[in-house]
């Protein structure tokens, strides 16, 4: 059924009922003006928005209306790992053409609430809203942390090592298969479509290492690394053989003609963790290998060396926020 034919309210009923679930701290649901919750003691909130457009961010072509839900809050989710803290609420405000499906409405939904059960995060409430050219997807994230485990993008030191979490270029490498066949199902797709941003793997950094800065890779790592720099004035060098590159993400550069490596230095969407840590943690960081898979890749510099990535020949080249600076 056209939602409209079942008009907003109707629309609302429907979500509500895939929504709702107890939840001690929820004082108020969805179905009031607003929710009410009651804070945790001794935490500090984490508050982020990330919003998916239509043509921009995602393709009907190629995206189950599951998959923009799931996706839509994977994004959110990623700058709460980023921050060091765990998801709690979520504010869900969704655009919608006149002729979507209601169907097709609750599938985002089921998007959201699966991503949202394996996360612990709950929707308490949201706006619904016509617009007119696409769908779109926005959602406040309200997360908590203990202040000893918050991590910002600035307080890198001179000297720390650079490190990453899992493998990157893959969710771009998913992106160019799907661009070609849109039916196309594999790891690197599915990377792409319905990402896990690494709120586990966070804690458990956090737990272990002492780590100094921290950003989730949304933009590409070239960029992402300019973000850590400049926070903290300094600059960086980064190892090329030591990027974590999956032989799978390889063999899709083989197979269409792309190079693997500016994948890795440029795909956004990737919501693996680039993070800074001091030098003595390096037997710690050995340690991680079994629990989360984490790579040193470069460490920090002076800021007048600039943001630098080394050749497995030594030669060094100027990165830039795009990726590569071809010589
Ligand atoms: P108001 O007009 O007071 O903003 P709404 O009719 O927009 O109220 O919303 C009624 C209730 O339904 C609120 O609790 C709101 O949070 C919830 N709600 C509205 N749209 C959505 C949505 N897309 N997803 C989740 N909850 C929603
Ligand atoms: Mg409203």
């Amino acid at each position: 059924m056209r939602i409209s034919q079942i008009g907003e309210f109707g629309l609302i009923d429907l979500i509500r009922s895939r929504v709702l679930s107890k939840d001690r701290r929820v004082l108020v649901d969805i179905g009031d003006d607003a929710a009410v919750i009651k804070p945790s003691e001794g935490k500090l909130l984490i508050f982020t928005t990330d919003t998916l457009v239509e043509k921009v961010h995602f393709d009907l072509r190629y995206s189950t209306f599951r998959q923009i839900g799931w996706k839509a809050m994977a994004s959110n989710l990623s700058d709460i790992a980023a921050m060091g803290g765990l998801p709690k609420f979520a504010l869900v405000t969704i655009g919608l053409p006149k002729s979507v499906a209601a169907e097709n409405v609750i599938s985002i939904y089921d998007g959201i609430t699966a991503i949202g059960r394996r996360y612990k995060c709950k929707v308490v409430g949201g706006d619904t809203v016509f617009s007119p050219k696409g769908i779109f997807v926005s959602i406040a994230l309200l997360g908590e942390v203990e202040k000893k485990f918050l991590v910002k993008r600035k307080g890198a030191k001179r000297g720390d090592l650079i490190c990453v979490t899992g493998d990157l270029g893959e969710a771009q490498a998913g992106l160019e298969f799907l661009l070609r066949n849109p039916r196309r199902k594999s790891s690197l797709t599915r990377k792409h479509l319905t990402p896990f941003p690494r709120i586990s793997e966070a804690r458990i950094l956090l737990r272990i290492l002492k780590v100094s800065s921290m950003i989730d890779i949304s933009d590409g790592l070239s960029s992402e690394l300019f973000h850590l720099t400049e926070e903290s004035d300094l600059g960086a060098v980064i190892y090329q053989d030591k990027i974590p590159i999956s032989s799978n993400c390889k063999k899709a550069g083989r197979l269409l003609g792309k190079s693997p490596l500016l994948w890795a230095l440029s795909s956004g969407e990737e919501y693996e963790l680039l993070f800074t840590v001091g030098r003595k943690k390096l037997p710690h960081l050995k340690k991680l290998g079994r629990k989360v898979k984490v790579s040193w890749i470069g460490e920090m510099v002076a800021k007048k060396e600039g943001v630098m990535l080394r050749e497995e020949s030594g030669r060094k080249r100027k990165l830039t926020k795009m990726g590569f600076k071809h010589f």
